[in-house]
């Protein structure tokens, strides 16, 4: 029989490098697999549909919740995210590790829901000043857009000690590395 796989629900303020974080964690683990939410913002330039997510307009993503076809879903600064869930249970029935990128809420939701299959981790970033930077050195948000984050991630701050694992994404090569050991030792309890 395959063993079950696992969820792995990173989350943390925007910008602090979830999306550079856990493309490592995929190419350094072959069993695992993004899941690609549904949302209705708009793409940026980078962005594929499909590959970083499905966008879609608010009328297509009501019906989706209407239709049960979200695990979960939440609004984060005026856009709706969701994750379509049989994708996510088929993965996990098949054995693979599942890597989620979700907002604080969400992530502390899908460990309720799926308590015995979730491993929540949060990524801060080293100080406010560096997250910061780092935000505004990416460039995809206007300056609206990132007022609208920045103020997100000062009322989160005090909630990220509820997570299985704070792992603090200074050196990118060490926060790798403990993202992956994560996996490895919860892999291994199961
Ligand atoms: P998120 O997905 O959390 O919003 P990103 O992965 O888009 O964040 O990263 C935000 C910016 O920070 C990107 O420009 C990325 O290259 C940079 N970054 C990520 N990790 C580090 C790190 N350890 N040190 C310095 N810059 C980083
Ligand atoms: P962004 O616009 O920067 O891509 O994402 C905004 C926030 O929404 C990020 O914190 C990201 O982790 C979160 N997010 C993306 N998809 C989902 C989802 O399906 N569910 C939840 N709860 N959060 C999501």
């Amino acid at each position: 029989m395959t063993p079950r796989g696992l969820l792995v629900v990173i989350a943390g303020p925007s910008g602090v490098g979830k999306g550079t974080v856990h493309a490592r964690v995929r190419a350094a683990l072959p069993e695992a697999w993004l899941s690609v939410s549904l949302t209705t913002r708009s793409p940026r330039p980078s962005e594929v549909d499909g590959v970083d997510y499905r966008f879609v307009d608010r009328p297509t993503f009501e019906q989706a919740i209407a239709d049960g076809l979200l695990l979960e879903w939440t609004e984060y600064a005026g856009n709706l995210y969701g994750t379509p869930v049989t994708p996510v249970d088929d993965a996990v029935a098949e054995g693979k590790v599942v890597v989620l990128d979700f907002e604080l809420e969400g992530a502390l939701n899908v460990k309720e829901m799926r308590p015995d299959d979730t491993l929540t981790i949060a990524l801060l970033p080293p100080s406010m000043e560096e997250l910061q930077r780092r935000l505004r050195e990416r460039g995809t948000e206007g300056d609206d857009a990132l007022a609208a984050r920045l103020e997100v991630i000062a009322a989160q701050m005090p909630h990220w000690q509820r997570f299985d694992r704070v792992i603090v994404n200074d050196d990118l090569d060490r926060c790798v590395g403990e993202v992956l050991d994560a996996i490895a030792e919860t892999r291994r309890r199961r």
